[in-house]
């Protein structure tokens, strides 16, 4: 046993099963232990009975019946999985609550349980054969933390609260400087010590690596994902659900784009790992309901993609392929600035590199008055700007402070001399793009030598020729010109490539959000529905369409024109959209029409919830110019039933209810089938009744 970690169980403060789980822990203890004892034990806690039964009926993947009693559980899943599930459960019940100030207990399990959820949703979705030991692995795989927390209340506080918001490798860094032991290494102990397979020891260790280095070491598992892989996708997803589900919150939205390299560990398509994340949630808060923690998640994964995508979002989220790279966390953080500007103006070219002469800087450093006024004298002439200082010390000032493209320095000089001046300015930044000429009286091969090495360019020998100094000045002139020239076209170049990149955004969101109401658009909508249809059953939840249509348009386009009739869809599109509940979605369907989208509700809240819309717009009236008048819409509602076949249906349902609410004098809310029971009159009927 490690040292340290024999410490900390020495404090007899760390973490432990309820009473139930310790009889577990020591009833299992050897190979051949009575197996019903082991039922009889768990059955005298009645909520650890229930959860093992809900483990069981989660991992039933084939379609059992599902099991009503412990033994069946056991038979189900095997001794040792339910042994483990137990031990797990049983450490939630009893260590809810500590000192530690700056741990939040209840976050850590609300966590954790999120985290096994989701690694037990795909171990089943990617066939692995034990999905109830992922749950388990997941749920106590960072059970290291709640023991520092447990052992070392202070200390552990004030290092949970220095590394807030930093990566659990930061944070593990810290505990071993601190406590000569990281959360990985005490989760590790901890599970050895309860008996817990040695894999899940492994998982807990290997969690400590950097994901990349740990793959290398993975053994081939014919394309199935192992239990770390799993653990690390839990883990990740359980942060994206108890995260802010804000797009524009750059960190949220790098955990949301890294799930696809959950998809890619476990070899599943982006929908089928989206639409796997969304079921999570409800089992999520079922879970959370049975071990009584906080569940619930503020976002679903489909819509935040489809929303990302919309937007014209990280480079098409949808549209990565399984196996792809995945994005770059930090790649994408600029992008929300350019979205909605459908509008922005095209940048203007830049001016074709050397049309616009600025004229070129130089330097002359030289200590001899009367040469310093020579080589000034003819360098002026040529037309250059020119920069005189008569000491290298003030030679290297002038050149950091103006970055001349060219520096003409004398060698000997008191203090600093011209190659020592040369050396320091090419260690600067600036300076490593000067062009350096250096003038000597005394030029053996030894000092050309000493020169260049210092980063001299060129050599101009005394006594001064001022024919041979220009010639050589104006060749640098050249060579800056071709080096100004190339950097301009590079930039112009990559300035092209960001425009075509914020192009093909501005297409990809144009191409789903509608030019005159800005509301997403029909191609939106129907990819949305068939996402919400598709999922609907596994989810197990309802889905419903409200389409809406303007009564009596056309007058308004005949008797007032077309742009009044364009300014009253606007005006209606705000007010439908002012009061759309926040889980429905409004799209424009084109002309006249609207959808509205609803998941999770039933016939009588879609009903209702339409039957606002149409109240308030019949109740504002639309202001255009000299057009002061109600407008009224008519509004058809369908429920999905057991008999449609595919979401067509379900349109043609709710087209069916808007034209009888047409028919029967518009204004109006009219449900398909059981829908039909809250339409518009019915309502008024039994609120005045
Ligand atoms: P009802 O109450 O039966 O729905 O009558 P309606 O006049 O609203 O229905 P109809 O379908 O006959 O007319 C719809 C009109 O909407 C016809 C079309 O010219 C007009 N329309 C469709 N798209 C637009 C648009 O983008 N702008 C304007 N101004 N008019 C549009
Ligand atoms: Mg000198
Ligand atoms: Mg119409
Ligand atoms: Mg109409």
């Amino acid at each position: 046993m490690n040292r340290q970690f024999n410490e900390l169980r020495l404090t007899g403060s760390l973490p432990s099963p309820s009473a139930a789980g310790l009889r577990i822990l020591e009833l299992t203890s050897t190979d051949n232990f009575a197996y019903d004892e082991l039922i009889k034990t768990i059955l005298a806690d009645p909520a650890l009975s229930g959860r093992v039964i809900k483990i069981a009926n989660a991992a039933n993947r084939d379609g059992l019946l599902p099991v009503h009693t412990v033994a069946q559980a056991t038979k189900r899943l095997g001794v040792r999985a339910v042994r483990s599930a137990a031990l797990g459960f049983s450490l939630i019940a009893d260590n809810r609550r500590g000192t530690a100030r700056a741990f939040d207990f209840t976050a850590y399990w609300s966590h954790s349980l999120a985290t096994a959820v989701a690694a037990h949703s795909m171990a089943q979705v990617s066939r692995f054969p034990d999905p109830a030991s992922a749950f388990t692995c997941a749920l106590l795989c960072d059970v290291g933390k709640l023991a520092l927390a447990c052992v070392h209340p202070e200390r552990y506080s004030r290092l949970v609260s220095a590394n807030a918001g930093q990566a659990d490798l930061t944070l593990a860094r810290g505990e071993g400087r601190e406590f000569g032991i990281d959360h990985f290494e005490v989760t590790a102990e901890l599970m050895a010590h309860w008996g817990l397979p040695e894999e899940f020891q492994k998982v807990a260790l290997l969690r400590a690596q950097d994901p990349g280095r740990s793959a290398d070491d993975a053994e081939d598992l014919g394309g199935r994902p192992d239990l770390l892989s799993l653990v690390r996708s839990g883990h990740l997803i359980a942060r994206v659900i108890n995260g802010s589900w804000d797009i524009e919150d750059a960190r949220w939205r790098g955990l949301f784009l890294s799930l696809q390299r959950v998809g890619a560990d476990l070899g599943l398509d982006l929908d089928a790992l989206l639409s796997t994340c969304d079921a999570i949630i409800p089992s999520f808060e079922e879970w959370g309901r049975l071990i009584d923690l906080p569940a619930s998640s503020a976002g679903r994964f489909q819509e935040v993609a489809l929303e990302m995508e919309r937007r014209g979002g990280p480079s098409g989220l949808l549209a990565t392929a399984t196996g792809a790279a995945p994005e770059p966390v930090e790649a994408e953080v600029e992008e929300l600035s350019i979205r909605d500007d459908l509008d922005l103006p095209l940048p203007l070219e830049e001016p074709p590199g050397g049309e616009v002469h600025t004229p070129i800087r130089v330097l002359v450093v030289e200590d001899d008055p009367q040469m310093l006024r020579l080589i000034a004298h003819y360098l002026k002439r040529e037309g250059f700007e020119l920069l005189t200082a008569s000491s290298s010390a003030e030679g290297l000032s002038m050149a950091l402070q103006h970055s001349p493209q060219i520096v003409v320095t004398d060698w000997m000089m008191p203090e600093m001399n011209g190659v020592d001046l040369c050396r320091t300015l090419r260690r600067s930044q600036a300076g490593a793009r000067m062009h350096l000429v250096i003038v000597t009286a005394c030029g053996n091969d030894e000092q050309v030598v000493e020169a260049f090495e210092a980063g001299v360019n060129d050599f101009v020998a005394k006594p001064f020729n001022p024919r041979i100094l220009l010639a050589r000045v104006r060749a640098a002139v050249r060579a800056i010109e071709l080096r100004e020239r190339a950097e301009a076209a590079e930039r112009s170049q990559l300035r092209q490539v960001t425009e075509l990149e914020i192009m093909a955004r501005k297409l990809r969101a144009a191409a789903l959000t509608d030019t005159l109401t800005h509301l997403p658009n029909r191609r939106y909508a129907m990819k949305r529905l068939k996402q919400e249809w598709e999922s609907r059953e596994r989810i197990g939840r309802g889905l419903a369409v409200t389409i809406i249509d303007i009564d009596t348009f056309k007058l308004v386009n005949d008797q007032f024109g077309h742009d009044t009739g364009d300014a009253v869809l606007r005006s209606v599109a705000r007010q439908l959209q002012a009061h759309t509940r926040g889980s429905d979605t409004l799209c424009r369907l084109g002309g006249e029409e609207f959808i509205v989208l609803s998941v999770g509700g039933t016939a009588e809240t879609a009903m209702l919830a339409a039957e606002r819309l149409r109240g308030a717009v019949a109740s504002k009236a639309v202001e255009h110019g000299d057009f002061h008048e109600l407008v009224t819409v008519s509004l058809g509602v369908a429920m999905t039933t057991s008999d449609m076949e595919t979401f067509d249906d379900l349109i043609k349902a709710a087209d069916t209810a808007l034209y009888r609410a047409k028919a029967e004098g518009r204004d109006r809310v009219c449900g398909a089938g059981e829908a039909a029971q809250f339409d518009t009159s019915i309502q008024s009927d039994r609120r005045s009744a």
